[in-house]
């Protein structure tokens, strides 16, 4: 259209009629969260940053993107995660490598070198948000999924192990979650692994018949992982396996030993497994996961170990380091098995405004409501034309909306400085008249 020959007095045209175009879809493995159920995911947000607080780990938010080399530096070339599962992409723009964040580790650690942050000493952060798995979406495994992480960073020794395990303990226990149980191992350190890793490739080797293809193809490469197989076939192997626990020297065993002692003496209890091995190369010493036998053969609701060596790995000054990372979804699923979710949330006041004329003084009044912290849904036009509707559409909307009270703008009562207050949920709706004059402290006191 030539906008020089519309005039001013011209109504708006409506788009020209052009054939429905098909339906758009939200990316296979990747979620909407609607309300009322984002009302939960808000819940356990705020669980997680009270209890953050109160163990002193402060919030760190990293880019989703990052530079794919950081993940097939800091996570191993032969993971699940880097063969398999990453959603990396050449940027059209500067032919850079990029990679949406499969775990929040690496990015931790880039940001904490290049922002030189251990500078001043140790650091304890928290971080909470989306991660990237290209992998077969399932009850609790999605392509897009959440996680809450705790990382401590220039901590050596087992108390700072035992603390973060404390942490997820009671974080359990805030939630109220049961059947969570702790599995724990040492993977000791490189020298240890390597003596052990020597051992069992030797081993594996005399079982060459009973490996599958990718444990064969595992098998000078990363031998630990074909312990942690789900093949049955391969399961009386991966028992009778030279240990590492077996190979660890005095101070490896020492760390693991008090990091014990201090479980122990909060009252965590754990079963420790030795062929818990983890799905990233940067672990060392400490690892550990909690599981649950509730959500099937998604049950570890969270993992984490100790990382001394990534800092290094990433091009930092060294420093030890230790982290765990829980899955969103897992421990929401979870709660709701249990029945431990909290109910849908409502606005406590339903604003009924009959005629627009009203609008003003209704918009006056409610700031002054919300400005005390009620929190009001207001009656607006709905569809087709510019009216409110009739007080009984309104009223029925009033209802379900959840809210326990209505406050009625009635031109009568507007005309005498007043509003009706009117309750929507117990006996037969009880009401009141109140004057507009004071009308914040009147609701505050009817809500208490
Ligand atoms: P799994 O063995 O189930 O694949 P993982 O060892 O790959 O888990 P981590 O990398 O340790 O998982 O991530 C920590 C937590 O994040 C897991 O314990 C789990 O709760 C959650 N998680 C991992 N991958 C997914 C996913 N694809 N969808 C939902 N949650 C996930
Ligand atoms: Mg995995």
């Amino acid at each position: 259209m030539d906008a020089d020959k519309t005039s001013q007095s011209q109504a708006p045209q409506a788009p020209a009629k052009t054939a429905k175009p098909a339906a758009l879809h939200a990316v296979k493995g990747m979620n909407d969260l609607l309300p009322p159920a984002s009302a939960q995911w808000e819940w356990l947000e705020d669980k997680v940053r009270v209890l953050m607080q109160r163990f002193a780990y402060r919030n760190l938010r990293t880019p989703i993107v990052e530079p794919t080399a950081l993940f097939v530096r800091g996570l191993g070339e032969v993971t699940d995660i880097v063969e398999k599962e990453m959603y990396s992409f050449e940027d059209r723009l500067n032919g850079e490598h990029l990679t949406l964040r499969p775990e929040a580790t690496a990015g931790v650690v880039r940001a904490v070198v290049e922002h030189n942050m251990l500078y001043e000493g140790p650091k304890r952060l928290y971080y909470l948000g989306p991660m990237f798995r290209h992998e077969r979406p399932q009850r609790g495994r999605y392509r897009q999924f959440h996680q809450v992480g705790a990382e401590a960073l220039g901590f050596a020794g087992p108390e700072i192990d035992a603390e973060l395990i404390v942490l997820a303990q009671s974080l359990w226990q805030e939630l109220g979650l049961r059947d969570v149980r702790l599995e724990l191992n040492s993977l000791g350190q490189p020298p240890e692994r390597l003596a052990h890793r020597q051992a069992l490739i030797a081993y594996l080797e005399q079982h060459i018949d009973v490996l599958d293809e990718e444990a064969k193809r595992r098998l000078h490469t990363n031998p630990l992982r074909i312990l942690d197989t789900k093949n049955p076939a391969m399961q009386a192997v991966a028992e009778g396996a030279p240990k590492l626990m077996d190979f660890l020297g005095e101070a490896s065993l020492a760390h693991f030993n008090t990091l014990r002692a201090l479980l122990d003496a909060s009252g965590v209890s754990y079963t420790i497994n030795p062929r818990l091995v983890r799905g990233m190369d940067y672990y060392n010493l400490t690892v550990f996961e909690f599981v649950t036998q509730s959500l099937g053969s998604q049950g570890t609701i969270c993992g984490g170990g100790r990382y001394d060596y990534l800092i290094e790995q990433i091009g930092g000054k060294p420093a030890p380091a230790v982290g765990w990372a829980l899955g969103v979804e897992r421990v929401l699923e979870l709660l709701k098995e249990q029945d431990l979710l909290p109910t849908a949330t409502h606005a406590d006041v339903y604003a009924i405004v009959p005629d627009a004329s009203a609008m003003p003084v209704v918009f006056e009044a409610l700031h002054a409501l919300r400005s005390q912290g009620v929190s009001v849904q207001m009656h607006a036009g709905a569809g087709e034309g510019l009216g409110l509707g009739s007080m009984k559409s309104q009223f029925k909307k009033a209802d379900a909306s959840g809210a326990r009270f209505a406050l009625i703008f009635g031109a009568d009562e507007l005309a005498r400085q007043e509003v009706t207050w009117k309750s929507l949920r117990d006996g037969q709706g009880q009401q009141e008249t109140t004057p507009l004059e004071g009308l914040a402290t009147f609701v505050t006191k009817r809500l208490s």
